[in-house]
């Protein structure tokens, strides 16, 4: 349980409801800035209006899936007002106390380093990564079906990286009927792809595959479908780049030779909020819980 655990949440979109939900449900005590737009009953929760003094009790502040913006800014799709993260605001957090957010930009890594609180970025965890991976990948199906005008069955797809995204989505992807090609860097994971009966190939040699593929999916995060590869692509090729912005794929060139290619960060929380919320909540509320084991509060 959490009671007596201060919690701040800080804006949010509709993944912050399964943990406010989830947090109320383990007792603990939840400030909210950001929901005053949101005119339902939240749990128990209390809303409050922004002021540093609600930084001086927390335990805990929980930040959106993107902390901050390169300014500071704080995303509270049920707000119109502007929640600015500040200096003034992380200097009066107990020294005890822990921010979690999704991902942190250098904003907000700064922030907390400086004033020695602890940051905590839950996406960049094995375990939250891979559930994520699910509706990533059901998001991507979705949009390979709604930018296409052949079925997924049948239809030879290139996915690009097969980590904790690719592994899910070539699976996926395969299991709908495609026949699936993954490009790898790692011998261990040109194995592992032969294994589940994709057809591998390392990137360096991506250029001899790009003469055939009906969809690629790219969740390599640096510049790999470049336009000497669009140059080879058949001209019903459609581009899903799901490595996180600018992600890997040459926009402009694709644009100029009339191939679709699309940028499809954050599909998570587009197609899947409740559960994207939740396997966030799931994972705050334990790390919360191991945390105040830690330090022999008990509560
Ligand atoms: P990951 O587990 O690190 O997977 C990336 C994979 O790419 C790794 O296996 C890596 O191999 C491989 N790789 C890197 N360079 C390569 C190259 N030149 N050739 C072949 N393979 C290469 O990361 P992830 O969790 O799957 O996430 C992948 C990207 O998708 C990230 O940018 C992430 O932010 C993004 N993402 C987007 C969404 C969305 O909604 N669009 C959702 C989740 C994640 P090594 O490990 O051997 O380097």
């Amino acid at each position: 349980m959490l009671t007596g655990t201060q919690i701040l949440l800080l804006g949010g979109d509709a993944r912050a409801l399964e943990i406010i939900h989830k947090l109320s449900e383990l007792d603990a005590a939840v400030t909210l800035v950001g929901f005053d737009g949101l005119h339902t009953q939240l749990d128990g929760a209390v809303h409050a209006s922004y002021d540093e003094s609600l930084f001086e009790n927390a335990d805990v502040v929980v930040l959106p899936a993107v902390g901050t913006d390169d300014d500071g800014f704080i995303t509270a799709v049920f707000s119109s007002e502007k929640l600015k993260l500040q200096d003034t605001h992380i200097a009066r957090l107990p020294k005890h106390s822990t921010v979690y957010t999704g991902m942190a930009k250098p904003y907000l890594r700064q922030l907390c380093d400086s004033h020695n609180i602890r940051l905590v970025e839950l996406l960049d965890r094995d375990d939250v990564a891979i559930y994520n991976s699910i509706p990533t990948a059901e998001g991507a199906v979705m949009l390979a079906i709604q930018n296409t005008d052949i079925t997924i069955h049948g239809a030879e797809c290139l996915v690009l990286g097969l980590g904790r995204t690719g592994l899910t989505l070539a699976r996926t992807l395969q299991g709908l009927g495609a026949r699936v090609k993954a490009g790898v860097l790692a011998e261990a994971d040109f194995a592992r792809a032969h294994e589940m009966g994709f057809r591998p190939f390392y990137t360096a040699d991506l250029e001899l595959h790009m003469s055939n593929p009906d969809l690629i999916f790219n969740t390599i995060p640096t510049m790999i479908v470049t336009a000497q590869m669009i140059a080879k692509l058949p001209s019903r090729a459609v581009i899903i780049d799901l490595a996180s912005k600018p992600g890997g794929t040459d926009f402009r060139f694709a644009e100029r030779r009339g191939i679709k290619a699309i940028l499809a960060p954050g599909l998570p929380g587009i197609v899947a909020p409740r559960t994207a919320g939740r396997i966030m909540a799931d994972c705050l509320s334990r790390l919360i819980q191991d945390d105040l084991q830690l330090r022999g509060d008990g509560r």
